[in-house]
Parts: C-alpha cells; sequence; structure tokens
C-alpha cells in the first residue's frame, strides 16, 4: 500500500471514529484534512491550490466556532463550503478560481501556498490550545496535535513526508477519541477520579490480599444547604484530591459525597494508617468557597466573597479475611463500619 492510500486511509477511519463518538469537531477536521490530502495526492494544479488555499481557511474556521451537533445548520454550512469551493476548483470558471486563490492568498500575506497552509492550520491548533486551557478537555488537546501534524503535513506538500505526517495526524485523532472516550466512561469529571463503574472493574480483577475503604463527607448535606451545591462541588474535588494524595490506595468516587479507596498487595498492611492520614488531611484543608448569600440566587457566585471551610470525612475499612472472601461481602463490611463511624460521632475511622 503507498504512503498516500495508507494516509487516506486513516484519515477516513479516524473520520468514521468520530462520527461513532460523537466528536462532531474533530469530524469536521479530519473530513477537511482527508479531502486536502485527496487533492494534494491527485496532483491537478487546481486542485493542489485548493487544498493549499482554501481548506486551511476551514479549518480555522472550524477550530474557531463552538462545537456544532450532528445534524445543525454549521455542518451544512460546511459541507456547503466545501462543495462550492471544491465545485469551483474542479471546474468551476479559471477566472472565479484565480480571484478566489488570489484573495486567500492575500489573507495569508501573500506567502508561498504550503507555507500559508500551514500558517493557517498552525493558527487552527493554537486555536484549539487556547480552548483546552480554558476547558481542560483532553480532546480539544488532542486536535492540537491533529492540526500541528496538519500543518506540517501542508509544509511538505503532496511528497511521501506529507502523507506520513496526514498519516500521524489521524493516528493523533484515532488515539485521542478513543482516550476521551474511555476518560467520559470511566473518570468522574468533577473530582477526576476514577468512577463507579471503573471501581467495579477494578474490583472484578481483584485477587490475594486486598481491603477496601469508604469514605463519606460528613453533614454534607448541611453543608450544602449553607453554602450552596457549587460550593459543595467544590469540596468534593478538594476532598477527592486529598484522598488521592494521601489515602494510600486507588482512590475512586463511589457516587455522590462518597468514595472508596482500595488497597492492594502491599499497601493493604497500612490501609488503617492511610485512612487516618486521609481523615486527617481532610480535616486541615481550608477550602475557599463564596460566601453565603442572604437571598440565595440574588447575588451570583463571582460577586460573592470567599470564606474558608473545612469538612470532615468519616471512613469504614474492611480487609479481606475468613469469612468474607468476595469483593462484594469486603465492601458490605466496610459500608458497615463506616455506618458505626457515623453512630460513634463521625470524623473517624472504623474498621471491621
Ligand atoms: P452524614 O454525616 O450522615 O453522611 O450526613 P450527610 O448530610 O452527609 O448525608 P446525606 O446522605 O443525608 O446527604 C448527602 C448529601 O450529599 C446530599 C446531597 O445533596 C449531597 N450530594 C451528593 N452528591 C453531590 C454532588 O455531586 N455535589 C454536591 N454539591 N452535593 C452532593
Ligand atoms: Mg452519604
Ligand atoms: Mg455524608
Amino acid at each position: 500500500m503507498s504512503t498516500a492510500l495508507a494516509a487516506h486511509t486513516l484519515l477516513a477511519v479516524a473520520a468514521l471514529l468520530a462520527l461513532g463518538f460523537h466528536r462532531n469537531r474533530a469530524l469536521q477536521l479530519l473530513l477537511l484534512l482527508l479531502l486536502a490530502a485527496l487533492a494534494l495526492a491527485d496532483g491537478r494544479p487546481r486542485l493542489v491550490e485548493a487544498a493549499l488555499r482554501f481548506i486551511p481557511l476551514l479549518l480555522v474556521a472550524c477550530a474557531l466556532l463552538p462545537e456544532p451537533r450532528l445534524l445543525s445548520r454549521r455542518h451544512l454550512a460546511l459541507l456547503l463550503a466545501i462543495g462550492v469551493l471544491g465545485g469551483i476548483a474542479w471546474a468551476g470558471p479559471a477566472h472565479v478560481h484565480r480571484g478566489l486563490a488570489d484573495a486567500a492568498a492575500w489573507l495569508v500575506f501573500d506567502l508561498p501556498a504550503p507555507r500559508g497552509a500551514s500558517l493557517l492550520a498552525g493558527l487552527a491548533a493554537g486555536l484549539c490550545l487556547l480552548r483546552w486551557t480554558f476547558t481542560g478537555r483532553p480532546m480539544e488537546f488532542g486536535l492540537v496535535a491533529v492540526l500541528a501534524l496538519g500543518a506540517a503535513a501542508f509544509g511538505f506538500g503532496g511528497s511521501a513526508a506529507g502523507d506520513i505526517a496526514f498519516a500521524a495526524a489521524a493516528g493523533t485523532a484515532i488515539l485521542s477519541v478513543l482516550y476521551a472516550s474511555y476518560r467520559m466512561a470511566f473518570i468522574d469529571p468533577l473530582s477526576g477520579l476514577p468512577n463507579r463503574r471503573a471501581l467495579d472493574e477494578t474490583l472484578g480483577r481483584l485477587s490475594g490480599g486486598f481491603a477496601l475503604a469508604m469514605v463519606d463527607v460528613d453533614h454534607f448535606k448541611q453543608f450544602n444547604d449553607t453554602y450552596g451545591h457549587d460550593a459543595g462541588d467544590l469540596v468534593l474535588r478538594a476532598v477527592g484530591r486529598a484522598l488521592r494524595r494521601h489515602g494510600g490506595g486507588r482512590a475512586h468516587r463511589y457516587g455522590g459525597e462518597e468514595f472508596c479507596l482500595v488497597f492492594e498487595g502491599g499497601r493493604v498492611k497500612q490501609a488503617a494508617a492511610a485512612c487516618e492520614a486521609a481523615r486527617e488531611a481532610v480535616q486541615a484543608l481550608r477550602i475557599a468557597v463564596p460566601a453565603p448569600s442572604p437571598k440565595r440566587g440574588k447575588i451570583s457566585a463571582i460577586k460573592r466573597p470567599e470564606v474558608e471551610v473545612s469538612v470532615t470525612i468519616s471512613i469504614g475499612l474492611a480487609t479481606r479475611g475468613e469469612g468474607r472472601r468476595g469483593t462484594s461481602e469486603v465492601l458490605k463490611a466496610a459500608d458497615q463500619a463506616l455506618y458505626r463511624a457515623k453512630g460513634k460521632g463521625r470524623n473517624r475511622v472504623v474498621e471491621a
């Protein structure tokens, strides 16, 4: 298989994957890169010029605009723009093509076509980078790499090196879509910790000695009632970070204001000490949240001054042993120990 064919196939596979996983911006960008790669491989001067002068402008537009729904007017507008520009490049009057190509060249300071195309693809990459710094979404970061490789491909023109760069862009897009989807399935977006589904997977694979700790934030309903749900979310984020750092085991968000620590192998012996360290670490946290407003909803959270709050957690710990062999039995024992920790006054670790 030639490098060109391999690049085109990979770009098409990446676009299909993006379609299947509802990554619509990635879908748009990959379709544009595929069209550019096909036109550059074709080699007809007007098609090559269209690939280097028109498509990079569309890449910038796609990177700039918010992610569209699949069946949206914006998608239709993009398809229309591709159809019109493609039609002009393919069989339109020569003077119309020339005029449009010259106008597009003027936009990139009349740089030679490959360099102008690289510049615009680089600009699109920069826009995705900017969006990633604000949203932290891994897919946007993946698109930065895809577009940077696209910029390199444009710079190489229709050469084999260009095809390799297009193939690398497609490979990066495939990995980005898979990684972003993995995160969506297994990572809790609020705390950044593995979620309940990931915990179930982990529990299913456990063998040998292990210990489980159920962690619950104390009086959290009251906290939400006093400071509001948004402040509660900030607290859950901070507690999640503290558990990840000090929990000793692998921390998961179990659901709501409950977390689960999984201790395996050599960590089992230190589980009780680690739980105590986690409890102390959470107690020591001073979390800045917006002060409660007298009439909630009247003053926006942005305008409210900040106050420092602290919370405590209760932990129930259970180790696999005689009488409880399975993960569900150990989890149940940990839950019962947690219940006892609450009964004894909270802010403590109780072992089953
Ligand atoms: P206890 O000390 O007995 O655990 O009391 P509690 O108030 O923490 O327990 P309860 O189960 O009655 O309340 C849990 C609260 O956690 C209720 C719900 O509003 C809050 N909560 C659950 N999930 C979230 C979330 O994602 N964000 C916020 N802010 N609050 C949540
Ligand atoms: Mg609870
Ligand atoms: Mg609670």
